[in-house]
């Protein structure tokens, strides 16, 4: 990537390596494209407003690693995990501003942080191929829509500061990929070990399993 002019979908001439702001989830919808916006969300001060295009996230977690604690300013974060051409962004890129935790940077460099450039609240989280973004900035409708958005897991939960006692799976890191622990549901637990036995004997006797 290069500072090299290319042109955009615009039409505009920009520097190569700025190309990614006319790409999913910064680029805008046009009409033509029926982008069927089913909810529609704002930052704290309006100046970065969004639409959605699914009235169900793909999943609905809780984060309570210390990253997110600080980042937030909160004990966890509540995040919607939705793909990236699910959400127009009414200026697209404009109004947004970066930060990636690892190297401390506010390039945009995948995964980072987004937030308002204004107001700085947090918008989403984007990562390589999903976005996660914050259902507090959703203007809801009615009840029915923002139970379509209750967590549904709990992640990094060794890094708590305070016990949630709700029965939902809660995984010691990211989840599928870690251990679930404290007051997960038994049958839960039971299912992910016969989970991984499969895969340990799979990988132990390969082929051996058609
Ligand atoms: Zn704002
Ligand atoms: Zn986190």
């Amino acid at each position: 990537m290069s500072d090299k002019l290319v042109e955009a979908p615009t039409g505009e001439k920009v520097p190569e390596k700025d190309l990614w702001k006319f790409r999913e989830p910064y680029r805008v919808h046009k009409r033509e494209e029926h982008f069927e916006a089913v909810l529609g969300g704002s930052c704290h001060c309006g100046e970065v407003k969004f639409q959605l295009s699914r009235e169900t996230p793909l999943a609905s977690k809780l984060c309570h690693c210390t990253t997110c604690q600080k980042q937030h300013a909160a004990p966890f974060q509540w995040a919607a995990i939705f793909h990236k051409g699910d959400i127009n962004f009414h200026d697209g890129h404009h109004h947004l501003e970066w930060y990636d935790p690892t190297s401390k940077s506010i390039e945009h460099q995948l995964p980072c942080k987004v937030r308002c450039k204004y107001c700085h609240s947090p918008i989403m989280d984007e990562g390589r191929n999903m976005i996660l973004m914050f259902p507090s900035l959703i203007d809801f409708p009615d009840k029915t829509a923002r139970d379509r958005f209750k967590p549904r897991c709990h992640m990094f939960y060794p890094q708590r500061v305070m016990d949630i006692p709700d029965g939902l799976p809660k995984w010691s890191g990211i989840n599928e990929d870690s251990d679930l622990i404290e007051d997960s549901p038994p049958e839960q637990i039971k299912e992910l070990e016969r989970k991984r036995k499969e895969k340990v004997e799979e990988e132990v006797h390969p082929g051996q399993r058609e």
